[in-house]
């Protein structure tokens, strides 16, 4: 679930970087790259559309998905260059927080100097009415000097998603 989209745009980061455009990415970088090892991934949105909450999530029970993960990107109150980091969110059960810290581990590993924020309870509307496993990652603040100089670049977009594709990847081999 690539987060935002259309006219809204999410969180707008240093020169202009705008969420929606970079998590898209990621997120269809993530499909790909699970695709080949057999995964069947579905996309909420694969374009520059408006997607309220709660299609986004009928969408993931209607088709009976195994895991949903959300993916987005931070903005600090006041826009603060010194905050960095990611995060990874899940709502409630095991299931949610395993996946959670299998994709918050390897964001960290790729995103080195980044603080890792840790895997947090969130109540999240998406993470909070889908019935599977949901989680909500954050891959880094946009507005924050180190994040954002990494996120405009396409080849640490493509670590990142390598990142979440080898957590779900593990998460599946452990409680698929
Ligand atoms: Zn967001």
């Amino acid at each position: 679930d690539p987060g935002h989209g259309g006219p809204d745009p999410g969180a707008i980061g240093i020169g202009g970087i705008r969420e929606t455009d970079v998590v898209l990415d990621v997120s269809k970088k993530v499909k790909d790259l699970l695709a080949e090892k057999g995964i069947k991934v579905r996309l909420t949105r694969n374009k520059e559309i408006d997607l309220d909450l709660p299609p986004r999530v009928s969408f993931a029970n209607r088709t009976d998905a195994d895991i949903f993960v959300s993916i987005h990107a931070n903005a600090s109150r006041g826009k603060r260059r010194d905050i960095n980091g990611l995060e990874t969110f899940y709502y409630s059960g095991w299931r949610g927080r395993l996946l959670a810290k299998k994709i918050q581990k390897q964001i960290i590993r790729v995103s080195p100097g980044s603080p890792d924020r840790g895997v947090r309870q969130g109540r999240y509307f998406v993470i909070r009415n889908t019935r599977m496993p949901a989680v909500l990652v954050e891959i880094g603040f946009l507005t924050g000097k180190l994040d954002a100089r990494r996120l405009e670049k396409s080849i640490h977009r493509k670590r990142i998603a390598y990142a979440i594709a080898k957590g779900i990847i593990e998460y599946l081999s452990k409680a698929g």
